[in-house]
């Protein structure tokens, strides 16, 4: 860690410190926080929480000089600061609990920004975060630039920090609006909101409350500092003007018109354009990305604007872009059999990011596997682009027969072709896409649902779905 680098404006002394949460974030934060050893920090100790249990873990962070309390969510104690874990909504009885015996309770990533706040690059928005975050770290590192990926992504910045942080390098942050909720006072150099679409209501309630979560990666920047944020959908739109009414350079992002301001990052005639005041930038075609569909170009043209901001040059953009291959789970290459090919984007969770997803397909080209755990969110837009782009699909799971409803209610009012079938599991859906799929058509997993009726995550579900391809072509694909 480049000890030299702590904001002046915050004493050196973080003193006695409880950690909540025994994954990796509580694991990184405590680990860090032990090892930077007294006068910093006068002990530290981790509630892992109610279902937590002492074992391998528990014992390894005590040798390391953390206090480990198991089985419970009632913490006790006397504390200068609470450290939370990503998976604890800060109203929780947790966080309530620890906040009410600490002078201040703040998120791990905030942890990390104090004690390491240069060359940071923060991403949000509901869909693309991941896709987005990696490749502007490849851009950065095309460049010969050092960048780690933080965040959501997989590393807690305090586990990046513990690794120790290179000289000049920069930390690009994949952050969730739980993460963004308790990082009071993250200053990103650059900071990017890709899109706000509903997901996540459970926690957030409303859409307002949502997208101002999202909003909180702005709220620090100043002058020097740059906001890339889309102008396509109207939450991030008012943001955009919120920002550049405090001063803020606001690029603006869309994939659907030239915005007129002095920065922008836009596709014209398929070609990823960036203005950086007043300065334009062509860069490659969108078709000569290897990651496909107009939502992707827009993460390529945010992840453009940031590099392009941060120095790297033109040619390396180029290079970056063209040489960027899909993330696993994600619009995922997963084979061919007889001529059909096989597409694994588990990923797409939410209906938003299946409806982006068909934009990689010709129209009538595929056979679409939808379902899972049931949100409960509208689908009437996704029928309705289901029905324009699809012709077949195969419902499954705890979703599927409400999916499959609305499927064939979109197809009534629209008149529309499509097949609706029924499944009960992943299992059988791909075996009756497969059935249906004709040489040169596409199936699709795009569930636009999570995982949790059948899986562990959407890790495991499009794993389970490549096996199910690899199987088919008879272990050779
Ligand atoms: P996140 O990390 O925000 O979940 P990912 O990059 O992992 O985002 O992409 C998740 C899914 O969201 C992808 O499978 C794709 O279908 C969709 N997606 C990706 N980028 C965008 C975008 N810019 N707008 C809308 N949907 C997107």
């Amino acid at each position: 860690m480049n000890m030299g680098e702590k904001n002046p404006v915050i004493s050196n002394v973080i003193g006695d410190v409880v950690v909540l949460g025994l994954g990796r974030t509580g694991e990184a934060a405590a680990r860090y926080l032990a090892s930077l050893g007294s006068p910093r920090v006068g002990s530290v100790t981790l509630y892992g929480g109610a279902s937590s249990t002492p074992g391998e873990k528990t014992r390894a962070l005590e040798d390391a000089g953390v206090r480990v309390v198991c089985g419970t969510e009632e913490v006790s104690g006397s504390y200068d600061l609470a450290v939370t874990s990503p998976g604890i909504p800060l109203d929780s009885a947790f966080a309530r609990s620890a906040a009410a015996c600490s002078r201040e309770l703040v998120g791990e990533v905030e942890l990390a920004f104090r004690e390491s706040p240069e060359r940071w690059v923060a991403v949000t928005g509901t869909n693309g975060k991941t896709t987005t975050t990696s490749l502007t770290a490849h851009l950065l590192a095309t460049a010969g630039m050092g960048a780690r990926t933080v965040g959501n992504i997989g590393t807690p910045p305090t586990e990046a920090l513990a690794a120790g942080r290179a000289e000049g390098e920069w930390l690009v942050a994949e952050l969730s609006s739980f993460q963004l909720a308790s990082a009071p006072t993250l200053h990103p150099r650059v900071a990017v909101v890709l899109n706000v679409t509903p997901d996540h209501l459970e926690w957030h309630h409303t859409m307002e409350a949502y997208a101002a979560a999202k909003e909180r990666v702005l709220a620090n920047l100043g002058a020097g500092d740059l906001a890339v944020v889309s102008v396509d959908d109207d939450f991030c739109r008012a943001m955009a003007s919120r920002a550049a009414a405090r001063g803020v350079r606001v690029c603006e992002l869309s994939v659907a018109g030239e915005p007129a301001g002095p920065c922008a990052a836009f596709l014209r005639e398929g070609r990823l354009v960036v203005r950086l005041d007043g300065v334009e930038r062509e860069l490659v075609d969108a078709s000569d990305l290897q990651i496909f569909g107009l939502h992707n170009a827009e993460n390529a043209l945010a992840a453009s604007a940031v590099a392009l901001e941060l120095d790297v040059d033109v040619a390396d953009v180029c290079h970056g872009l063209t040489s960027f291959s899909p993330i696993e789970h994600r619009i995922e290459p997963a084979g061919e059999v007889a001529g059909v090919r096989f597409v694994n984007d588990s990923k797409a969770t939410n209906t938003d990011s299946v409806e982006k997803a068909l934009t990689a397909f010709d129209p009538g080209s595929v056979v679409i596997l939808l379902g899972g755990h049931d949100k409960m969110t509208d689908l009437s837009s996704l029928a309705a682009a289901v029905c324009a782009r699809c012709r077949v699909a195969v419902c499954f799971g705890e979703a599927g027969e409400r999916i499959a409803g609305a499927l064939e209610a979109a197809r009534a009012d629209g008149a529309a072709a499509l097949e609706v079938l029924r499944a009960p599991h992943l299992r059988e859906a791909f075996d009756a896409a497969v059935v249906a799929a004709r040489p040169g058509e596409t199936v699709l997993l795009s569930p636009a649902c999570s995982s949790f009726d059948e899986f562990a995550n959407m890790g495991e579900r499009g794993r389970f779905f490549k096996r199910l391809v690899h199987e088919l072509a008879g272990g050779e694909a």
